[in-house]
């Protein structure tokens, strides 16, 4: 039986994938605790670039609505431009029109969500240990407390401490992201513009009238070179492209710098039994497609699918994760595949140039790969 401290279902982590999943599974009369480290809300390093596929899913957890009311700008183009300038754009078609949103306010939204779902939610409860023993996970919390669980689910994001690293990576195919609001930066108003340099890449978009975001991701090796220096990096890592060193010319830096990385990208290993992972902490893929916040929701939503189809894997935690894993790999492996072939494609300096020049004169192939890129939303929008 279980203790007062003991609960049946953990979610660690309450980003977008934990509190997705928390909202989703607590819905289905399961008997959640959500644990997030942080005091919520929070800031959040990302591009803060919600595609229209992110948001539909969003209308299945049902919080699209407040969501929309608390956001910032419709973006409806998406320019890339390449290391010498040169632009590649698309139009997004209706149903595509991203939302900019802040992450401290999105993720409230879905915390705050998940607790009006009837989860339990706890914030400021860091986890910093976990051991299996025959029956149950017992988390162990900053607090010197701990909780005993059957089964927890892993939404502690892309430094994940329930999962080994993805195939090891070289320090040079590492990044690093960097985060800062900026005032005064002259941008067009419904475009996010992403800029590509040999050290890395990263945009800005408008998040509201005044404000806008800029994130960027730059090579590990550069990062370490200038001990970690936010001015510096994004200088060298970033200003080198001339588009973005001509729109940051008057702009004024708004907030402080909020960084995250090393990142891996790819599949995460192996986890402890009763473990599944959802979100990054399963898996990472390119930021320039804008899409990890869309696999992180519907990661939660092929896990509380399966759930609610065979209620009876709750007690079977090895058996859970196998079939999970699978649905989660036939409906990502591909496209994460095709993103990281970008990537590389992208990595130098001539392979961005020519990739772009490329999208730049076929619009309709720069489309397909942003339309394939997305989480396909259709098959919950019932
Ligand atoms: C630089 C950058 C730019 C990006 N831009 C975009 C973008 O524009 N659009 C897009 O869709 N995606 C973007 N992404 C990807 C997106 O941010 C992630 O895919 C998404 O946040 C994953 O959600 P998650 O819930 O899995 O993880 P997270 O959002 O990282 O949430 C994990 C949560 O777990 C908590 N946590 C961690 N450890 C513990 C612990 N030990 N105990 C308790 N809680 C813990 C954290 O505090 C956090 O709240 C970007 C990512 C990066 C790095």
């Amino acid at each position: 039986m279980f203790k007062d401290t003991d609960a049946p279902l953990v979610v660690v982590g309450g980003g977008v994938a934990g509190s997705c999943a928390a909202a989703l599974l607590a819905r289905q009369g399961i008997p959640v605790t959500l644990l997030e480290r942080e005091e919520m809300p929070r800031h959040k390093v990302c591009g803060e670039y919600l595609s229209g596929e992110s948001l539909s899913l969003l209308e299945v957890v049902g919080v699209a609505r407040p969501v929309i009311e608390r956001a910032g700008v419709w973006l409806d183009r998406v320019s890339f431009f390449s290391p010498s300038g040169r632009r590649a754009s698309i139009e997004l078609r209706p149903e595509q029109k991203a939302l900019s949103i802040r992450r401290y306010d999105l993720d409230w939204i879905l915390f705050e969500n998940a607790a009006a779902s009837g989860a339990q939610t706890r914030q400021g409860c860091r986890v910093t240990g976990h051991e299996a023993t025959d029956s149950a996970v017992v988390l162990k919390l900053a607090a010197g407390e701990e909780i005993r669980a059957s089964l927890v689910i892993a939404a502690d994001g892309l430094r994940s401490r329930f999962a080994e690293a993805a195939a090891p990576q070289r320090s040079g195919q590492r990044l690093f992201g960097f985060k800062a609001y900026w005032g005064n930066l002259s941008l067009p108003a419904s475009e996010i513009e992403m800029y590509f340099t040999p050290q890395g890449y990263g945009g800005f978009s408008p998040v509201d009238a005044e404000t806008v975001n800029g994130t960027f991701l730059v090579s590990e090796g550069l990062v370490r070179s200038l001990g970690g220096q936010e001015e510096a990096i994004f200088a060298q890592g970033v200003l080198s492209n001339p588009v973005a060193a001509e729109r940051i010319g008057p702009a004024r830096r708004l907030s402080r710098w909020w960084s995250t990385g090393p990142i891996e990208y790819g599949m995460r290993r192996r986890f402890g039994p009763r473990v599944i992972p959802v979100g990054d902490a399963l898996a990472v893929t390119e930021q320039f497609a804008g899409e990890g916040m869309g696999m992180a929701i519907k990661s939660a939503l092929l896990l509380a699918a399966l759930l609610r189809r065979e209620p009876e894997l709750l007690g079977d935690g090895e058996a859970l994760r196998a079939r999970y894993l699978t649905l989660y790999r036939r409906t990502f492996a591909w496209k994460m595949r095709l993103l990281g072939l970008l990537r590389c494609a992208m990595a130098s300096r001539e392979g961005a140039e020519s990739v772009l020049a490329v999208l730049r004169w076929c619009p309709w192939l720069f489309q397909a790969f942003y339309s394939w890129s997305r989480s396909d939303y259709r098959r919950f929008s019932k």
